[in-house]
């Protein structure tokens, strides 16, 4: 077949199906059963492995992890967990912690060499970093572009309202590069929700850009901000836009009232990022993909002043998902794969994303039977390609 620059043979799929994939340019041009295209002038051997899309990290914080540097110990809340208390504790910790660009590299090759090829990091954008650890983290991303596309949001650590100046910073980091808008606990932290609110989508609308909003607030408090945010994003015509990070409130209700606000959530085309933690509850999955809610993850905090776990890995992150979900059927366990691969780049407005014709050649070899089997297994020989290139194989980043 004319065209093909790297011919890979012997690929598993996730339907079973024994392929031979054409990549030309960075793209797939070709999947045919296994040995009927012509051996191409470069030839990788992915020797039966199963051949799966890279993954997407939804959610990382990649100005904030000690990932790499000296072990930072947890501080524990002092009476219970406190979103004030916490940030409070990370400006301490940041201040004693190795330089940003150092960690977010450390960070960067552990996702890709774990497979994660696509990725969306909330970077710090208020009154107390001002636009520092942006354009620390911009630069690592030019410096990463050749084997890992970012998305940013610009995320108001210290609230919006609370934190002088951080309106007029969310504007500036639009503007320098940043992608997206965040937002944090409209009501809990800043004390006010449409205010809160008013800033986020004002920022995005002025500048044509997506949202995506930290919500820790559970029970009424936090269904009732869901549902506002799902008001404003059906308002300004923004479906698959927005994103709602961990909305652990919609763990608190009951099916049918979760059922309920799920559909408004999938009619508002609002996307909701869990990492399933582990200490509190969190949002349903599979009841929230049953009412047409795209539901993706991320590892979110990675040794931080958060929680001490994370190992930047999308595939035990979709075990997580799927254990704390109870998720036991090869159905269910697809589910959690689909969480982390393609529901992530129907979240983050991903083109060119699968194994699929004229897709990018973005993709992880995993040893296992099948999809099911490697959500359980989490195997971790992997080679990882990024538009037909190696860029990481036995848990390192090929340079
Ligand atoms: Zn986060």
């Amino acid at each position: 077949m004319a065209g093909i620059e790297t011919l890979f043979t012997h690929a598993k799929l996730a339907d079973g199906s024994r392929k031979d994939i054409g990549v030309s340019g960075g793209r797939i041009v070709a999947i045919e059963p296994a040995g009927t295209i012509p051996t191409g002038s470069r030839t990788v051997d992915i020797t039966g492995s199963l051949l799966v899309p890279a993954f997407v990290e939804g959610h990382i914080h990649l100005d904030t992890s000690f990932y790499g540097d000296k072990w930072i110990p947890h501080k524990a809340c002092t009476n219970g967990f406190d979103v004030h208390e916490r940030v409070a504790f990370q400006a301490q910790n940041m201040a004693q912690a190795a330089p940003m660009d150092e960690r977010a590299r450390k960070q960067l090759e552990l996702c890709v060499a774990n497979g994660s090829l696509r990725m969306r990091s909330h970077v710090m954008v208020d009154g107390s970093v001002g636009l520092k650890s942006l354009e620390t983290i911009l630069t690592i991303r030019e410096e990463y572009r050749d084997i890992i596309d970012i998305q940013l949001v610009a995320f108001p650590q210290n609230g919006i309202l609370k934190s002088p100046g951080t309106p007029e910073l969310l504007n500036e980091a639009i503007a320098l590069g940043a992608d997206l808008v965040g937002g944090l606990d409209p009501a809990s932290f800043d004390r006010d929700l449409q205010g809160h609110l008013d800033v986020v989508f004002g920022v995005a609308e002025k500048h044509g850009v997506g949202v995506d909003i930290h919500l820790h607030d559970f029970g009424s408090l936090g269904a009732f901000t869901v549902e506002e945010i799902c008001a404003r994003t059906a308002a300004l015509g923004m479906q698959g836009k927005v994103a709602i990070s961990h909305a652990y409130g919609l763990g608190d209700l009951d099916p049918d009232a979760a059922r309920r606000i799920g559909a408004k959530i999938a009619k508002a085309g609002v996307s909701i990022m869990t990492n399933a933690p582990g200490d509190h509850v969190f949002p349903p999955v599979a009841l929230l993909r049953s009412e047409g809610v795209t539901v993706f993850s991320g590892s979110d905090n990675i040794r931080d002043s958060w929680w001490p776990y994370g190992d930047g890995d999308m595939l035990s992150r979709a075990m997580m998902i799927g254990y704390r979900s109870g998720f036991y059927t090869d159905d269910d366990l697809t589910a959690a794969f689909d969480v982390v691969t393609i529901a992530g780049a129907k979240a983050l407005g991903l083109e060119g994303y699968g194994i699929a014709l004229g897709a990018k050649a973005d993709f992880v070899t995993l040893v296992a039977e099948h999809v099911p089997e490697a959500v359980v297994a989490v195997p971790k020989p992997r080679r990882v390609f990024k538009e037909g290139r190696l860029v990481a194989e036995n848990g390192a980043v090929v340079r």
